[in-house]
């Protein structure tokens, strides 16, 4: 049996770079790829719903999971418990779909033990003066929470070299196409190509290897 052809896309982002927009802007262009949903026990954000941006569910939840071995991965950010689900990670893999996590850095190496072959994408905001203006001008969270999340940016954005692309979120729609770009690449690849086209290729006489 050939194995899986589903990838793992890894985003990373210190809070307020712009990786939910360009997450958004990303499913849109690119509807085959599907974006895990995590467990997290931080309230919602007026707008946010249940089971689409999160699962939001309370601490005694989140342990009894964890003990139930339901994460991939699990981490405490910024003060609040976030998880991976593996049960529905390795169901749409191995219908060989691309899987995209938004997830924080300490999931990140989590998922990149597992899955060596995840692509790391890191968003970077082009200053830090620039993501505190985002943070306050999204308007979702308190003062202590945006002090909080920017407290963390720099020492997150110091493992960037860790990535295997970089993104930065300037002009949001010059870091869009950059994000699509890598989407479209990494399906080019003649590995790739080569299982897709392999009956146009049969009637050009190419015999695979
Ligand atoms: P925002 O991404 O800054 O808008 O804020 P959130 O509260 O939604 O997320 C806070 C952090 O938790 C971000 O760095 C997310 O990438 C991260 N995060 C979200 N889901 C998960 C998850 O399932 N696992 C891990 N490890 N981190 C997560
Ligand atoms: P994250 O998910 O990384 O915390 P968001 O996607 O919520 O970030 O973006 C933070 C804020 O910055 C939002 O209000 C968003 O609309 C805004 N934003 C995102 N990208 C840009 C950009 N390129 N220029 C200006 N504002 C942006
Ligand atoms: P939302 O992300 O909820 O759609 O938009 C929140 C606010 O951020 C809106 O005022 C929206 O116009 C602004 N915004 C979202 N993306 C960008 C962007 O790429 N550039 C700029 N300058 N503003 C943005």
């Amino acid at each position: 049996m050939s194995k899986a052809v589903g990838n793992i896309y890894i985003v990373v982002a210190p809070s307020g770079a712009g990786k939910t927009s360009l997450v958004a802007a990303l499913l849109q262009a690119e509807p085959t790829v599907e974006l895990s949903v995590s467990y997290t026990t931080r309230a919602a954000r007026t707008g946010e719903e249940d089971g689409k941006h999160y699962h939001f569910i309370d601490h005694t939840a989140f342990q009894s999971m964890i003990a139930a071995g339901d994460f991939l991965e699990y981490a405490e950010v910024y003060g609040n418990f976030y998880g991976t689900s593996v049960r529905w990670l390795q169901s749409r893999l191995e219908a060989g779909r691309d899987i995209l996590l938004e997830i924080d850095w300490q999931g990140a190496e989590q998922v990149r033990k597992v899955f060596p072959d995840a692509v790391g994408i890191f968003i970077l905001p082009p200053s830090i003066e620039e993501l505190e203006r985002r943070l306050r001008g999204r308007g979702t969270d308190s003062e202590e929470v945006i002090l909080r999340r920017l407290a963390s940016a720099r020492s997150e954005i110091d493992k960037v070299a860790e990535y295997d692309y970089i993104v930065v979120n300037d002009d949001f729609e010059r870091a869009r196409v950059d994000l699509i770009s890598i989407f479209r690449a990494r399906r080019l690849r003649a590995e790739v190509q080569t299982r897709r086209l392999a009956q146009a290729l049969a009637r050009m006489g190419v015999q695979r290897g």
